[in-house]
Order: structure tokens, then C-alpha cells, then sequence
């Protein structure tokens, strides 16, 4: 990542009210977090692959934070249980499917309790990407998101939509759906509750 693309990266996301910080790894990103949350806070963790890869759920709730992980359930009755407190929690941590160098960020979800946290609740949203999420405009990073990342997701989470097939997009309407919503976040009315951390790694999908 060059020091222009950077800089135009602060800079637009910076005009949406959303702070951006570069960093060179996720070991790097990930010590940032710990150092930012309160260990006294309430953690919601959102589905991705990205935090899987960091191990935050482990470090935060050793030393004290109270984590709402739906990926830590027992159950399923218990899954949904945590992805409702997780919209009350203090603080919010996610990946995200595709941000653009305008300053979108852009997420395909299946029941959208991700996207919902980081649109409100939460006092404090951190997420976090690697450089392949970035995409230089909206039209890219909505197209990422559906012809990449919901493949992609499906495929962790045992669904056969038609893109898994495809590699790309159909707009179908299959019973084996990943994507009930697409969801663009074009900036924040609270300055800094969202903070985004662009890894320089690849990372997710
Ligand atoms: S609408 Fe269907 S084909 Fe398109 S991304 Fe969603 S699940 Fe895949």
C-alpha cells in the first residue's frame, strides 16, 4: 500500500466521520485493539474469518472482557442469544466484505446481525480488513462483496447458492441464499464510534 493511496484513504473516510489507521500485520492490529478496549467493556465479536485468524475472542475474554461471539455458542437457541446482546455491547469488532478508497464500506450479510451492530448500538465499532479488501470504488466493492465474499461465506457456512458454482452473482432468489442483505455504510453521524483498521496482510474474504 503506497503513502498516496493512504493518505486519500484518511482523508476520505476521514470526511465520513470514519478514523483509519494502516498497519503492517494483524499481530500489529490485533495489539491495538487490546489496547483500546477497556478490559471492564462488553465485546460483540462479528462472524470473520479475519478475527478467527487473530484469536481476539480468546485474548479478550482471559483477561476479563465480557465477549459476545455467536461462533462460541453451544447452541443455536444460545447463538441467537448472543448476537442480541452483542447490539448492546460496548464496544463492536468485525471484518467487513469490501471498503472503497472513497470511503464505502460495503457488507453482504445472511441475517444482518453484523451490519446492525456496526450501524448502532454499539458505542465503539472497530473493523478490521486486509489490503485485498480494498476496492477503489463503491460499484467495485459491491461487486466484490457479491461475486467474492458471498460465494466464499457460503462455502464456510455449508450453503450451496448458485455463485458458490458461478464465482459470480445471479441475483437468485434459492432457498440456499447467503446474502439477504447488502448493506453500504456511507459514513457516521457520531465522529470516531467507527474505526477502520486496514492490515497490510491478506486477510478474509
Ligand atoms: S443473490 Fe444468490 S447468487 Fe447472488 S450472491 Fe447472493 S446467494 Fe449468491
Amino acid at each position: 500500500m503506497d503513502d498516496n493511496m493512504k493518505s486519500e484513504m484518511i482523508k476520505n473516510f476521514k470526511s465520513r466521520n470514519i478514523e483509519v489507521s494502516f498497519f503492517e500485520t494483524l499481530e500489529e492490529a490485533k495489539d491495538r485493539m487490546i489496547e483500546l478496549i477497556p478490559p471492564d467493556s462488553s465485546v460483540g465479536v462479528g462472524n470473520s474469518k479475519t478475527l478467527k485468524d487473530m484469536n481476539i475472542s480468546k485474548l479478550l475474554k482471559e483477561r476479563g472482557n465480557i465477549v459476545f461471539d455467536k461462533t462460541l455458542a453451544e447452541n443455536k437457541a444460545e447463538s441467537e442469544q448472543v448476537k442480541k446482546k452483542s447490539l448492546l455491547a460496548d464496544w463492536y469488532i468485525t471484518g467487513t466484505n469490501a471498503v472503497s478508497k472513497e470511503g464505502h464500506i460495503v457488507n453482504i450479510d445472511h441475517s444482518g446481525n453484523r451490519a446492525a451492530a456496526m450501524i448502532y448500538g454499539p458505542d465503539n465499532v472497530i473493523i478490521v480488513i486486509g489490503r485485498n479488501k480494498i476496492c477503489g470504488t463503491l460499484d467495485d466493492a459491491v461487486k466484490r462483496a457479491r461475486n467474492i465474499s458471498a460465494p466464499m461465506n457460503a462455502k464456510r457456512a455449508g450453503y450451496n447458492p448458485p455463485c458458490l458454482q458461478l464465482n459470480r452473482c445471479i441475483d437468485c432468489k434459492s432457498d440456499e441464499r447467503v446474502c439477504f442483505n447488502l448493506v453500504i455504510i456511507e459514513g457516521q453521524f457520531v465522529k470516531d464510534r467507527m474505526k477502520l483498521f486496514i492490515v497490510d496482510e491478506e486477510a478474509g474474504f
